[in-house]
């Protein structure tokens, strides 16, 4: 999605004369069923086949998808409109073998299913997700783009990051890359506009396109809590991102109908939360993550994204930066703001510390392996039940975790913060549009605080799963970190269910190093005595452990596929941390935690 093309020439051998274009008409005429018919018609092919296929994976989305399965009744026709063969070659690819030069394929999409990665086609909207909508021609990736909407409602509004043109039903894309990045929602949005001015005095239009059951005034202090989160982003890096055609859209519904969601593009953001709008006199943090997005992995972007495929998921290493830091931030932003209070925001801190400390994946793999799984557990679907309980942490809050040991260090040992590294990381990488590697990315820590410090760091953290010591890097911040439940009798965070026999079920995998997983019991077994006691429910269980300290040994009977099994259970602690306000807190503290999390944005208008 970086860089692309405004003109392309018919250069390539074999080109019948016509300059290549794609024009995309879109109607929904079915929409109480679901249903668009779209169309596109090239020109200017190249002789031989030609190949339309619809993509398996999605901007942003990390896993494979096969978007293919919701397109039928595929007809091909000339530029007279006369039928040509048109044959399913692959799953999710099509071939016209004879044409001359110009070929409109036409199809019906199906999409019920409003999120950042599908699309839904439905008498309230149209929320469309491009990969997930329209089929594209493989070899003319930089071929000019121009997209017809036909509107079923008059009264529907249009929003979206491609360019508009006088007509405003009719836009246009320099190429595939960011046509495919740049989702549309249509529909009954409220919208609201507003300038931000950067330093170099070039001002930019922000678009809040909101699809909510609210009333104006609810849409106006949603929208300036937008703002105030805008302008705290904008602090951190000193400007905002210089956006293609000048505008940066929010595309927003708030809606019980809607898919919990949220998709970065390069100069817009798909949010779909399905709360219901009264609701959200909170503004999402979705939208401070999703925001943060614009610099970091839009622009600020891994090598190993780039180019980004349609046709296969890229395996990326450094999704502990690019989605880990805007965790990181996505929180620090919130509470910049003033929308987190002191407690909430140290529980977010300690979310992070025990994603990292406290689970296999975070304490035992490193973030480039966590980073490298996203192609199966970003929303991918699999029947088959894996062991990412014990193998995965998710590069999420393992890279949160990691922006927080360095915030912390940074500002202790350097009197610098990772608000600094994001400047650095801005200026080499995301200014320029030149997409990282791991190594480089060391460099620019290395010129934030020392290359020592950045060899350490990497070598400790990023290529081995060293633990942090949270405790000592929170003090200055006069923060101390506690166990949750230091001193009681634990089992291991399981998940009980009772079938409907009334027996009490492992929901879920057992976590390597807890007590019942080293007595070997597994998910779907059935608790039946502890310590010589009955259990039929949770609190069975919390009634004897209640008893008892950890350490203690103790009987347990469990089966395993109606198998009675006898084992020695022994108790532990349960490992959680808590972040709690250390009780002496002064001046230095308190100008360590303005440093942090204080507003930022002051003077930003
Ligand atoms: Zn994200």
């Amino acid at each position: 999605m970086k860089s692309f093309l405004l003109f392309c020439c018919c250069i390539a051998s074999g080109v019948i004369g016509f300059t290549q274009q794609i024009r995309y008409d879109f109607a929904a005429p079915n929409l109480a069923h679901h249903e668009a018919e779209i169309s596109l018609t090239v020109t200017g092919l190249p002789t031989g086949p030609a190949f339309f296929r619809m993509s398996r994976s999605s901007p942003g989305r990390y896993a494979t998808h096969e978007f293919a399965k919701n397109v039928y009744n595929v007809k091909a026709a000339d530029q007279n409109g006369k039928a040509l063969a048109i044959e399913k070659v692959d799953a999710d690819v099509f071939r016209v073998a004879q044409h001359k030069g110009t070929v409109k394929v036409s199809y019906t999409l199906f999409g019920n299913y409003a999120d950042g990665t599908y699309a839904e086609i439905d008498p309230t909207h149209l929320h469309l997700n491009m990969p997930a909508t329209f089929l594209w021609v493989k070899g003319l990736d930089k071929a000019p783009i121009t997209l017809r909407m036909t509107l079923p409602n008059p009264a529907w509004t249009i929003a979206t990051q491609l360019k508009p043109t006088a007509d405003v039903f009719t836009f246009t894309a320099p190429g595939l890359q960011y046509f495919m990045d740049s989702p549309i929602k249509a529909g009954q949005l409220s919208v609201r506009e507003w300038k931000v001015l950067n330093p170099d005095q070039k001002t930019y239009t922000f678009r809040l396109a909101l699809e909510a059951d609210a009333k104006d005034t609810a849409v106006d202090a949603f929208a300036n809590k937008v703002k105030t989160i805008v302008r705290e982003a904008q602090a951190v890096f000193g400007e905002v991102p210089a956006y293609d055609y000048g505008t940066y859209t929010f595309l927003a519904s708030i809606s019980p109908y809607v898919k919990g969601d949220g998709m970065e593009h390069r100069n817009s953001t798909m949010i779909t939360n399905p709360r219901p709008f009264i609701n959200s006199a909170v503004l999402p943090g979705v939208f401070a993550h999703e925001f943060f997005h614009c610099w970091n992995v839009e622009r600020i972007r891994p090598k190993s994204l780039e180019p980004f495929n349609f046709e296969k998921s890229n395996l990326s290493e450094a999704l502990w930066i690019a989605e880990g830091f805007t965790q990181y931030y996505g929180l620090l932003l919130m509470k910049r703001a003033g929308f987190t209070s002191d407690a909430d925001f140290y529980q977010q801190m300690a979310g992070l510390i025990n994603a990292k400390e406290n689970t296999p994946g975070g304490a035992g793999h490193t973030p480039v392996e966590n980073s490298q799984m996203a192609v199966f557990v970003d929303a991918g679907v699999s029947i088959d039940r894996t062991n990412y309980p014990n193998m995965h942490t998710s590069y999420y809050y393992h890279g949160g975790a990691l922006a927080l040991a360095l915030d912390l260090q940074l500002r202790q040992q350097f009197r610098r913060s990772m608000d600094d590294f994001m400047r650095e990381l801005w200026k080499r990488f995301g200014k320029t549009e030149r997409p990282y590697t791991l190594p480089e990315v060391e460099k620019a820590l290395g010129a934030v605080s020392s290359p020592s410090f950045a060899a350490t760091f990497f070598r400790d953290y990023v290529y081995h799963p060293g633990s942090v010591n949270y405790a000592s890097l929170l003090k200055p911040a006069g923060l101390r970190l506690e166990k949750a439940a230091g001193g009681k009798a634990w089992l291991g965070n399981v998940r009980f269910q009772a079938d409907r026999n009334g027996n009490l079920v492992i929901g879920g995998n057992t976590v390597r190093n807890t007590p019942l997983y080293n007595a070997g019991v597994d998910v779907d077994d059935v608790l039946l005595q502890l310590d010589g006691k009955e259990l039929k429910s949770p609190e069975d269980v919390d009634a004897v452990l209640r008893q008892r300290k950890p350490g203690e040994t103790l009987p347990l009977v469990f089966s395993h596929r109606r198998q009675k099994q006898e084992a020695t259970v022994t108790l532990a602690e349960d490992p959680s941390f808590t972040v709690v306000p250390s009780g002496t807190i002064g001046e230095p503290e308190k100008a360590f935690q303005q440093g942090w999390y204080g507003s930022h944005a002051t003077g930003i208008h």
